[in-house]
């Protein structure tokens, strides 16, 4: 039996992979594999269809918004929001608050001005930034909603008064959001939507060409957007194992329902984080995040033998981000709490034996 903590990719439910697996051999009683029909068959635009309706309804996203299937990992969105939204002569503002955020304030430079208008670099990112202003005339403003490296989430979204970005990778679907806060969210998909290869993105149409700027075709959210996400062959199989994702999560009661499952699973294992003397969290307690969960142990030299002593226990992925250490358990939508009954149990067992 395996739990797997990894940050992405990470766990999908069985039924999921099952059915994924199934269609890799005949997809939708087709004679034929997912792998082999055409993107433009009618039986694939019906997945991207159903995909779409599915992230609408699951994130009630208002009129007026595209849902995007896009390409090139989040990494790609870092330069595809300011090639589409900064326009020239203008300024982004961007919160730095970790490691992605830094690397997408890194890319927006290539295409105009930025202002990072808070970072929270110096305290090594144990904390969201809340002191700040965001300039009225900047073109957008930046921010990574979950910070998956360092185990930190924003729960009360800024107020902006100019389009709100958010890189919402390690944290979409898994609460509640008002999407009509937002002019743009994109999330790798590899977490909590399905398997790595393809990209969401939503957008307020009324952004579309907003940096005046001419673009490569791919590169052009109306593009895209006029294409119905199939300008060019997509990705297949990831589309169709997200779709399959998807209506697992609806099945389970949708966002509002995991959400719920989210505040508990992380409540008990910061609960153990804080009771167990062996162990302590890394991050500010208002800003821990529900969906990676970074620890350290109080004696460093410990480390090593209780990673190995849950390893043995079938616990893969707990090992924390270099920039951090220790460990860190992603514990997505997915994950079910009795995989964190399994981790609080190591920690107590192992707890026992080092007392
Ligand atoms: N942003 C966040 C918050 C992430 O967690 C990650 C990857 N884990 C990325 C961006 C980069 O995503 P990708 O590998 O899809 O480019």
């Amino acid at each position: 039996m395996k739990f797997n903590f990894g940050a992405g990719p990470c766990i999908l439910p069985q039924e999921v992979f099952k059915q994924a697996s199934q269609a890799v051999l005949n997809f939708n009683d087709t004679g034929l594999s997912i792998l082999e029909i055409s993107h433009r068959a009618p039986e694939f635009e019906a997945v991207v269809e159903e995909a779409t309706r599915l992230v609408k309804e699951l994130l009630n996203v208002p009129d007026g918004y595209s849902v995007l299937f896009l390409q090139g990992g989040a990494s790609l969105q870092f330069s595809m929001v300011p090639a589409n939204l900064l326009g020239e002569g203008q300024t982004a503002a961007y919160l730095d608050s970790g490691a992605w955020s830094s690397k997408a304030l890194k890319e927006a430079k290539l295409y105009g001005n930025v202002n990072v208008v808070a970072s929270s670099k110096e305290a090594n990112y144990t904390y969201i930034p809340k002191t700040y202003e965001i300039p009225a005339d900047a073109a957008y403003f930046h921010i990574t909603s979950n910070n998956t490296i360092f185990g930190t989430e924003l729960f009360e979204f800024p107020k902006s008064p100019v389009p709100l970005v958010s890189d919402m990778s390690s944290d979409i679907f898994s609460r509640e959001i008002n999407v009509a806060d937002f002019g743009l969210i994109y999330a790798g998909a590899q977490k909590n939507m399905g398997p790595a290869g393809v990209t969401l993105v939503i957008i307020k149409d009324e952004l579309f060409g907003k940096s005046g700027k001419k673009l490569p075709s791919m590169l052009d959210y109306k593009v895209q957007a006029d294409n119905k996400s199939l300008y060019n062959t997509p990705p297949v199989f990831a589309i169709y194992t997200s779709l399959l994702n998807l209506r697992w999560l609806k099945s389970k009661g949708g966002v509002a329902q995991m959400e719920k499952e989210n505040i508990a699973k992380a409540a008990a294992l910061y609960e153990e984080i804080d009771r167990n003397p062996l162990f302590k969290g890394t991050c500010a307690g208002e800003d821990r995040s529900r969906m990676n969960v970074c620890f350290v142990m109080e004696n460093p030299e410990l480390e090593k033998p209780f990673l190995k002593f849950a390893e043995e226990r079938g616990m893969v992925g707990i090992k924390g981000h270099r920039s951090v250490g220790g460990f860190r358990a992603s514990i997505y939508n997915a994950l079910p709490i009795t995989s964190i009954h399994a981790l609080v149990e190591a920690m107590q067992e192992f707890a026992e034996k080092h007392a």
